[in-house]
């Protein structure tokens, strides 16, 4: 067994440090507290090739695989958490989708731009009813003179409403199917259709620059052509779509733990009391050394899951539970960072107070822990069947 990573991978995850400890930052602070989309962040991220790192080369990507697109965020989130989830959702829930389902001419039309990082995409499944129970989508859409009529909306829609978005991707129940469940389908959406109305940016406790919108449409018509992949083949596309995207979160939360940790060492050696420097002290030591080995193995299962993934295996179940224990370890990490820094840690001029509001929402985008505990736990019952 060997972990050593490639020397490609090594390269990437150089890149991605420099550009998130030269350009991300120092700009981190004053972007959580206007809460504006760093566009010049994205867009220069896009110019670097890191807006398109799994997608092959002939679709305008880097070519890179997908355990150095994991490695590369992380780096970015060691950074900013806003603009690693603006990565992740364009990457993995955005693009990803037109390369597994496109047809030619919509990886030509649609993908290119968004793995050459010239324009943005959003994943629209959640809904005001419909979060955990996906399934229970009731956007709908209706095929009428070669066009489908999309009627209902989106709630928490990541990307949406950017400048440089091109449109969202969203499910809809277009029929019963004959086992009597809802038949969806995924649709293209650019950003300008008729009908689709881009809701204004929701206010959030953190990732407060990242761009997260409502989104309606009122007999929204896109062409017939718009489906991505096939009809009635929605649900288990964004299966597939959401298990790859969970990987790449844990990798996001490997980011956040790290650079929590990264702030509560060099604090611990700033600050004395009692006459030493904090880390002198065994239970500070303790805090430390639990949120190094907690970040280790958080590691460790997200190269596992994007392994296991690169070699085509099954990889539903160790995708959870690395998304599981990545996202808890990141609010531990914060909780404990905090901590060590005292009432600093509670002032908005220490980043770990922002840390601690960016970590929760890790425990709810893409598959709250709980909806991760059910799925684990269907992988291990199914063994039993
Ligand atoms: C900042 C942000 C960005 C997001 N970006 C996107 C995006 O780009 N695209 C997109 O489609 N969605 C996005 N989401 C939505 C996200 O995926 C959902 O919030 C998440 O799936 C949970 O759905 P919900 O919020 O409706 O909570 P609910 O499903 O209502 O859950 C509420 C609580 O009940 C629990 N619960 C629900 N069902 C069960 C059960 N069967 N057993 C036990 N407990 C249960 C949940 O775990 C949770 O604790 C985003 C959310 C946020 C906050």
């Amino acid at each position: 067994m060997d972990f050593t990573l490639s020397d490609e991978q090594l390269a990437i995850q150089q890149v991605s440090r420099d550009f998130a400890e030269n350009v991300i930052k120092p700009r981190a602070f004053a972007m959580d507290a206007s809460g504006e989309f760093p566009l010049d962040i994205i867009q220069q991220m896009g110019a670097l090739g890191l807006l398109g790192l799994p997608i092959p080369e002939q679709y305008g990507g880097a070519g890179a695989d997908f355990l150095a697109y994991c490695v590369a965020l992380e780096e970015i989130a060691r950074g900013d958490a806003s603009v690693a989830i603006t990565m992740e959702a364009h990457t993995s829930l955005g693009a990803t989708p037109f390369l597994l389902f496109g047809t030619d001419e919509q990886k030509k039309t649609y993908l290119e731009p968004l793995a050459s990082g010239q324009k943005l995409w959003a994943f629209g499944l959640t809904e005001p009813q419909a979060g955990s129970d996906s399934g229970g989508t009731q956007t709908h859409a209706e095929l009428a003179d070669g066009e489908w009529v999309i009627n209902g909306s989106k709630m928490f829609i990541t990307n949406a409403g950017t400048s440089m978005t091109a449109g969202v991707t969203v499910t809809a129940v277009t029929g019963v199917k004959s086992n009597g469940r809802k038949e969806i389908t995924n649709l293209i959406v650019p950003t300008g259709a008729e009908g689709y109305v881009i809701g204004p940016p929701l206010k959030k406790m953190g990732w407060k620059a990242s761009d997260t919108r409502p989104l309606s449409f009122d007999n929204c018509k896109v062409p017939q052509e718009n489906v991505l992949g096939s009809v009635g083949g929605g649900f288990k596309q964004f299966m597939q779509t959401l298990d790859a995207g969970r990987v790449a979160i844990a990798a996001l939360c490997v980011g956040l733990a790290q650079a929590c940790l990264d702030e509560s060492l060099k604090y611990s050696h700033e600050r004395s009391q009692f006459g030493k420097p904090l880390h002198d002290f065994q239970l500070i030591q303790a805090k430390l050394a639990d949120m190094a080995t907690e970040i280790e193995l958080s590691r460790l299962m997200y190269y596992k899951a994007a392994w296991l993934h690169m070699q085509g295996r099954d990889f539903t179940k160790e995708a959870s539970m690395a998304k599981l224990f990545a996202s808890e370890t990141s609010k531990r990490a914060a909780d404990q960072a905090v901590q060590i820094h005292g009432g600093y840690g509670f002032m908005d001029d220490y980043p770990v107070s922002r840390y601690f509001r960016n970590v929760k929402v890790n425990e709810i985008g893409e598959g709250t822990s709980e909806v991760q505990r059910i799925l684990i736990a269907k992988q291990l019952l199914q063994s039993l069947r």
